[in-house]
């Protein structure tokens, strides 16, 4: 275990020497950037390490491995993010531990979780997932919300209760236009988020970039990474 720390707190050194790196050369100050440890496969004494280690923001991406392990990790003081693809019939689980969920994509999604937040007596940020990995960007993506249905569905998350508009999301595609083009994407996404933010001033979080593509999210203005194996490294299985 100890080893494990000092393996993790190295890493964890050099993604925040590569984060401010970024925030250097993009002439952000450190703190407008939030690192959120992806620890998808990882057990929950990773997490607990990592709460002791300072990080403050942990992702998940399947509600079946990840509400035993917040359940486990209840007494630390983490914020909670789900970036998974989400079914509606587990909104009622994920919000009962995600603070923010990053991957909603659609009205039904948001009906799900509006309720789910309202039975529990609870208010859940919602990040708008924006899909690139479309034939083109007005074609329907695999995964996100079409950029030109990003305000209709803002619109359904501020009209719903126990929802706050946070944001939007995106992964770096492997298809289409943008596959193999990630700062371009994230620079379209920081102009659809300047679109949302004309109407909802407090939708600011940016969440974009991975392990291998942070800087380039830092420099087109991402608030929020997303880094898995640069902190936890190569996962034991796919996740
Ligand atoms: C796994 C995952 C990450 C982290 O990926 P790494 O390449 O391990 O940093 C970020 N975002 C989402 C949505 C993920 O599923």
């Amino acid at each position: 275990m100890a080893d494990r720390k000092a393996e993790l707190a190295a890493n964890l050194a050099r993604v925040e020497e590569r984060i401010a790196g970024a925030c250097g050369t993009a002439g952000r100050a450190r703190e407008d950037v939030t690192l959120v440890v992806v620890t998808k496969t990882f057990p929950a004494s990773d997490v607990r390490l990592l709460a002791e280690l300072g990080v403050r923001d942990v992702a998940e991406n399947r509600d079946q491995d990840a509400a035993p392990k917040a359940a486990a990790c209840a007494d630390l003081p983490l914020n909670w993010h789900f970036v998974g693809q989400l079914q509606t019939n587990k909104a009622r689980s994920v919000t009962s531990y995600a603070h923010f969920v990053h991957s909603v994509d659609r009205p039904r999604l948001v009906t799900a979780l509006s309720e789910a937040a309202v039975r529990a007596g609870r208010e859940t940020g919602v990040l708008l997932q924006v899909g690139f990995d479309g034939e083109s960007e007005s074609a329907a993506p695999r995964g996100g919300v079409r950029p030109a249905d990003v305000p209709d569905l803002a619109e359904r998350v501020t009209e719903a209760q126990g929802l706050r508009l946070a944001g939007v999301m995106t992964v770096a595609p492997l298809s289409g236009p943008y596959a193999g083009r990630p700062g371009e994407t994230f620079r379209r996404l920081w102009e659809i988020s300047t679109d949302l933010r004309s109407r909802h001033p407090a939708a600011n979080m940016v969440s974009a970039g991975m392990s291998a593509d942070f800087e380039e999210a830092v420099a087109a203005g991402a608030t929020h990474v997303r880094v898995g194996s640069a902190v936890l490294g190569v996962r034991p299985r796919l996740g």
